[in-house]
């Protein structure tokens, strides 16, 4: 038995020169190289207790290292749990404790707010910091810079990824090594990526999008990424000239937009842009496309499957739609109450089955069994539609949906109408409590320029919508709350706006 994914990721790349990043003090770090912190890591993980199939719980800044301790962990078989940077101290004991993690890795800062969590739970403690240092990096200077890899079925785990928390609390996916491998393959081959492509990496590294849809398909094409450790405008307009291509959650694209340095040349020698976490406007679509005649490829996916669409490389890439299922995953609507399949067009909730899809909640059983059919079909929680010409509209999600009166009113049909008004520049739009409906719908809206004028947009409304999708009152307010993704946290609008009516 071998390790596919190892092997497919990292081992191919043994002893090459080739640069895998480059850095923000424009040092680049080789294949060979990063093989080796990897090796490095792999031996002090398991000097340090760890035995294949052990959970490592990693609270770290974004870094070189950090990617390393990834690749250790495939490489010695332990499950790999990357944590936001973000979460607090009562956050991070329930991810330590319902993950059952043997070790966590923080940053120094936190090495006694960590480890005192850490040590009530059973587990111990290293630290890695951004620039490398620390007890864990201590523990690998000295080990040998190659390592026998552990073999690890397809069905191993290779990750426990934790959704973001948008509509309730964090879930633990478990996802197989062939999860990781096969969505790497596909999402590299359909985007064409190849060893020549430098990618612009500004995400995260403890969420899918910036862990495995932007790493792991470079890594699988041998390519090479610009590492930056965050999202920095003046930082991404410094190095586009050298990128072949980016991936970035929509607040990229608006901020982009928003410079007026980011101009078509400055764009003009880069193969792809691609949009994906949440939803990409219409006229952030088309705005890209004026501005630098690129057309971004938005896509669709989620912890628990990685990705599940993609609008086409070749072929049109249709603003709000998440194009078409990719290849060996299928994809359909279903009637929310009792599961069948709907006619094309209709508006259901999104399943999915293929190799992407997850192995299940970690001691989430009954969450597990209500998502995840026996039939390998997985209950999104997003609603949406198959056009025409199918392509996959998402509509949003389950939980948004807005039930008054006994009517299913879908937010996004609302939201897209007020956009479009003049003055706004975004919106958001929820079902509150009300007496007599159950819930009623409300419109918020972040102005620009002089700000919108609501007795017209009202007018408007009237002309476009019927009776009982009309917001029963619009409020301007200064910005949607969004976690760090770019999500538009609707829940806390639910709550922050649950009096209104009530
Ligand atoms: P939780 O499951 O804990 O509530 P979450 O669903 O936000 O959090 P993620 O797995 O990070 O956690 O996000 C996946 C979700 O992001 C999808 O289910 C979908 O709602 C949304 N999403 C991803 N890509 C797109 C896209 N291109 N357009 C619209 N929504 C998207
Ligand atoms: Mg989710």
């Amino acid at each position: 038995m071998a390790n596919a994914l190892y092997d497919a990721l990292f081992g191919r790349h043994a002893g090459s020169d080739a640069p895998f990043l480059h850095l923000s003090d424009g040092d680049a770090l080789s294949y060979g190289a990063f093989l080796g912190m990897a090796a490095r890591f792999a031996h002090a993980l398991t000097a340090a207790g760890l035995a294949p199939g052990d959970r490592l719980a990693a609270q770290i800044e974004k870094s070189p290292d950090a990617l390393a301790l990834y690749a250790a962990c495939v490489q010695a078989g332990m499950i790999f749990l990357p944590l936001n940077t973000a979460y607090t101290s009562d956050e991070l004991t329930y991810f330590i404790e319902n993950s059952g993690a043997r070790l966590v890795v923080c940053d120094s800062a936190k090495r006694d707010e960590v480890g005192a969590i850490a040590d009530r739970l059973g587990a111990a403690t290293l630290t890695l910091d951004a620039d490398g240092t620390g007890t864990l990096a201590d523990a690998a200077a000295d080990q040998p810079a190659s390592f026998d890899t552990v073999p690890r079925s397809e069905d191993d785990l290779a990750a426990f990824l934790y959704t973001s928390g948008t509509t309730g609390r964090s879930k633990g996916a478990m996802l197989t090594h062939a999860n990781l491998l096969s969505n790497a393959q596909a999402l590299a081959d359909i985007w064409r990526f190849t060893a020549d492509d430098v990618l612009l990496h500004a995400l995260p590294i403890f969420h899918t999008h910036g862990l495995f849809v932007a790493t792991n398909v470079t890594l699988v094409a041998g390519g090479s990424m610009i590492f930056l450790p965050k999202f920095d405008l003046d930082a991404i307009i410094d190095r586009l000239p050298q990128a072949t291509a980016m991936m970035g959650v929509p607040t990229f694209y608006t901020r982009l937009l928003a410079d007026a340095r980011f101009t078509g040349d400055l764009a003009a020698h880069m193969r792809l842009f691609v949009s994906g976490s949440a939803p990409l406007l219409s006229e952030t679509h088309a705005a890209f496309e004026a501005r630098t005649g690129h057309r971004i490829l938005e896509r669709y996916g989620m912890t628990e499957t990685n990705m599940n669409t993609s609008n086409p490389y070749d072929g049109e890439r249709r603003a709000g739609t998440v194009g078409f299922p990719l290849p060996e995953v299928e994809l359909k609507i279903t009637d929310p109450a009792s599961g069948e399949t709907l006619r094309q067009g209709e508006i259901g909730q999104i399943e999915v089955r293929g190799p992407n899809v997850f192995k299940g909640y970690w001691q989430m059983p009954e969450k597990t069994a209500a998502e995840l059919r026996k039939d390998g079909f997985f209950i999104t929680g997003d609603l949406g539609r198959i056009d025409e010409d199918g392509y996959v509209h998402i509509v949003g999600r389950n939980k948004d949906l807005i039930i008054s009166g006994g009517y299913n009113i879908y937010p996004k049909e609302i939201e897209v109408l007020l956009d479009e008004q003049p003055g706004v520049l975004e919106s958001a739009v929820v079902g509150v409590p009300h007496a007599d409906f159950g819930e009623t719908v409300l419109g918020l809206l972040v102005p620009e320029g002089d700000g919108p004028d609501l007795e017209r947009i009202g007018a408007e409304i009237e002309k476009s919508l019927a009776g009982f999708k009309r917001p029963r009152k619009l409020l301007v307010i200064d910005e949607l709350p969004r976690n760090t993704m770019g999500k538009v946290q609707k829940a806390a609008l639910r709550e922050r706006y649950a009096d209104l009516f009530a």
